[in-house]
């Protein structure tokens, strides 16, 4: 098992494959190699994947291969490199489950748009991962095929949901993966993971054949294990799609400079804003410790930091929990047993509602029935102004808490979340624990604004945490630059990238 090419980053990799000192196919090989010997499946091993597609991956690579063999320019700067798709996309030549029975064995008919670009780009897309049930959730427990693990310590969650996406890339079985964020869902199991995750502006990458958790909310966005990869990729995936009539059309933010400026390290002119309302009390002291030593680097390479107030976030978890599940419980009525996946029918006498409540019941986790059931209650007459409108208020006014913070911030930072990686099975039977991961996150969601989570340092039991950075609607650039900046910052000051560096011991199948 060639183990060295799975240590690289996607840029090297992709500066060797188009260099052709190695071929695509002997990278795909490598993380093929890799997922066999430590992803293991439900009961064992890191769990990432939930479909491998090794003949469609090594095919597409020599079709990389082959282009460069006869002198043609690589389809994009990352052609021939390995990423592992969470299983929320559509796939023409995989199933697509988004982590739920009810989507079991179903084929989709079209591929999204972000599988088209990957495809366009001639990336090699290794298979499928695993997730929470339809993107509910902060664990990856909630996939009705079993948990992701985290490869820093198999016995602790990966985050969720994206927790397969990110597992994937701290056990080194790719060094790019496509997630989703509705209320963190990309940049929680980045911090939990050691790795960077970035949520786009609402609109920046298209959601055309993304499957909906929350329409208002959801975001498709790139990982990776450096900033200039996921920069990379950002560049692959997103930009206007008329297909989705919430896409953006407007230049895509050039983040791939903007990482390369950061890289150089310096900030002299960025003003940081600090949260106040988010960190200190209900975090973990590891968590807040790097949190802290994070703002001294960043001083150190010239921005200036003030604290900012936005007295509205606090109030950010309580209007989520009704708009996500409000909306939730209409996207997810389309799973009707008519239409897609899974039919529990026992007879032929029996009427469609019969069967599509049989089908219901048997097909959705108890995660997603507790928020069809939430939703339903939030936007039933006599309470929908009560619930669902006052947290759309709540919404309005996070939105302009941001706005005044940015007003006087170029980027404001936080912790990701406020612990590290938990033990499997701790939070699982208490929802409310379970949602308090997402207290640092949501506000970005709510207001659409853009925010990644980059790793900040290594906290209790030697867990890594998240630093998040937000940046205005489109500011992109400037949140890969400050991203960058502090990714460089913290490898020197730790003499070499060992963040993302799982010890080989760690990762057993
Ligand atoms: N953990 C959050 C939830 O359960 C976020 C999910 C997401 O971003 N998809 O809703």
């Amino acid at each position: 098992m060639n183990t060295e090419l799975t240590r690289l980053t996607a840029a090297e990799l992709a500066a060797k494959i188009h260099s052709r000192e190695v071929s695509a196919v002997e990278v795909a090989r490598a993380h093929l190699d890799r997922i066999a010997a430590v992803d293991g499946g439900a009961d064992q091993g890191v769990h990432a994947f939930l479909h491998v597609a090794a003949d469609a991956a090594l095919a597409s690579a020599t079709l990389v291969d082959e282009a460069l063999g006869v002198g043609s320019a690589p389809a994009s700067p990352l052609a021939g490199v390995p990423l592992a798709l969470k299983d929320v996309f559509t796939t023409l030549d995989m199933p697509t489950t988004a982590g739920s029975r009810i989507l079991e064995g179903w084929r989709p008919p079209y591929d999204a748009t972000v599988t088209r670009r990957l495809r366009a780009a001639a990336i090699t897309i290794l298979g499928k991962t695993n997730m929470d049930e339809f993107a509910m959730g902060s664990s990856t427990e909630y996939s009705a095929y079993g948990p992701t693990r985290n490869p820093w310590d198999t016995s602790r969650v990966p985050g969720g949901s994206g927790g397969g996406s990110a597992s994937a890339l701290a056990a080194f079985e790719a060094p790019l993966a496509v997630g989703t964020d509705t209320g963190g869902s990309i940049r929680q199991p980045a911090a939990f993971t050691g790795t960077v995750g970035v949520k786009p502006t609402y609109g920046g990458v298209s959601r055309y054949g993304l499957i909906a958790c929350a329409s208002s909310l959801d975001q498709a966005g790139p990982c990776a294990r450096t900033v200039l990869d996921a920069a990379l990729l950002h560049e692959v995936i997103a930009g206007h799609d008329p297909l989705d009539s919430t896409s953006i059309d407007r230049p895509v933010p050039a983040v791939v400079d903007a990482a390369r400026v950061g890289a150089a390290g310096d900030l002299s002119g960025i003003r940081i804003g600090i949260v106040r309302q988010l960190g200190g009390e209900g975090y973990q002291p590891g968590v807040q410790s790097c949190f802290d030593a994070a703002l001294r680097m960043l001083e150190k390479l010239g921005a200036e930091l003030i604290e900012v107030n936005c007295p509205h976030f606090e109030y950010g978890l309580a209007a989520y929990y009704l708009i996500l599940p409000s909306e939730v419980s209409s996207n997810l009525a389309r799973f009707d047993a008519m239409r897609y996946g899974l039919r529990v029918q026992s007879g032929f006498e029996e009427s469609a509602e019969q069967v599509m409540a049989a089908t219901r019941e048997a097909g959705f986790g108890p995660e997603v029935k507790r928020r069809i059931m939430l939703g339903t209650y939030a936007l039933s007459s006599g309470y929908y102004e009560a619930y669902y409108g006052q947290a759309q208020k709540v919404r309005t006014l996070i939105s302009r808490d941001f706005a005044a913070a940015f007003e006087q911030a170029d980027v404001l930072v936080s912790p990701t979340a406020p612990t590290t990686a938990f033990p499997i099975g701790d939070k699982v039977d208490d929802p409310l624990a379970m949602y308090l991961n997402d207290l640092a996150t949501i506000p970005a969601n709510l207001a659409g604004t853009a925010a990644m989570s980059v790793p900040s340092g290594l906290a209790e039991e030697g867990l890594p945490a998240g630093l998040q950075v937000m940046a205005p609607v489109m500011g992109e650039a400037v949140m890969y630059r400050v991203a960058a900046a502090f990714e460089a910052a913290r490898d020197a000051d730790q003499g070499g990238p060992v963040i993302h560096r799982v010890p080989e011991s760690e990762v057993r199948a």
